[in-house]
């Protein structure tokens, strides 16, 4: 059996155009049967529907053999044990600080000067402003970022945007570009010696449907 994780959403939606390449069809739409275990056209193959930060943990430890998972994701999760083969340029969007229209970002990143920054990527925030050398307080949250500087929790949050179409409509706007964000494909190492003859085809069929733009 070959087993792939990905979260519901978003990024399954961008990949079943990638499973069709590789002539693999899920034989459920995971928002409808609610089964967290989808099977496919293909006997061997089947999908594991999880968290997207969980996705590469499924990968690393073999429950998964392969997975798809945003760059943030794998970025916060550091890529323990994983093998990162294949960007697929599915998901794209961007990680942003952003703040409340009208709050001035030059004045409050001077040096000296502390910011509180809300986010679920500490570790991409921590990073981002240690390179600029603005000291930070980070806020751990795991959702709604927009909502922290609008009730007085953070001076800026780290969030991912694309549209902005969020951030515009809580009075937000994004002021510095952290990294480009798209899904890639993961696989467990060992799965890729002892399962390779099967798995190369697939990750062969996704190459070849990457789109390039
Ligand atoms: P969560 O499970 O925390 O709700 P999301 O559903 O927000 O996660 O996002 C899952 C993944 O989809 C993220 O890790 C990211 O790579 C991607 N993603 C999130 N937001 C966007 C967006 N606005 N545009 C494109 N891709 C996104
Ligand atoms: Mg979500």
């Amino acid at each position: 059996m070959i087993t792939l994780a990905l979260s519901k959403g978003r990024i399954f939606e961008e990949t079943v155009p990638l499973l069709a390449a590789a002539g693999i069809v899920p034989l459920e739409a995971p928002e409808q049967s609610r089964k967290l275990i989808i099977g496919t056209n293909r006997e061997d193959v089947r999908l594991i529907i999880v968290r997207a930060s969980d996705v590469p943990t499924y990968v690393e430890y073999g429950a998964a053999d392969i997975g798809i998972a945003g760059k943030d994701v794998l970025h916060e999760h550091g890529g323990n044990g994983l093998y990162m083969p294949l960007d697929l340029n599915i998901a794209k969007c961007k990680l942003m600080v952003a703040v409340r229209k009208g709050f001035d970002y030059e004045a409050a990143t001077k040096r000296g000067s502390r910011l509180r920054v809300a986010t679920k990527y500490t570790d991409s925030a921590r990073e981002h402003f240690a390179n600029k050398g603005v000291h930070v307080d980070l806020i751990k949250l795991y959702g709604s970022m927009e909502l922290a500087p609008l009730v007085g929790l953070a001076d800026a949050i780290v969030d991912l945007v694309s549209t902005g179409g969020t951030l515009k409509a809580n009075n937000l706007e994004a002021v510095e570009h952290i990294y480009d964000v798209s899904s890639r494909l993961i696989a467990n190492q060992a799965s890729l010696k002892l399962k390779r003859d099967r798995l190369q085809p697939i990750l062969d069929a996704f190459a070849g449907a990457v789109s390039k733009d």
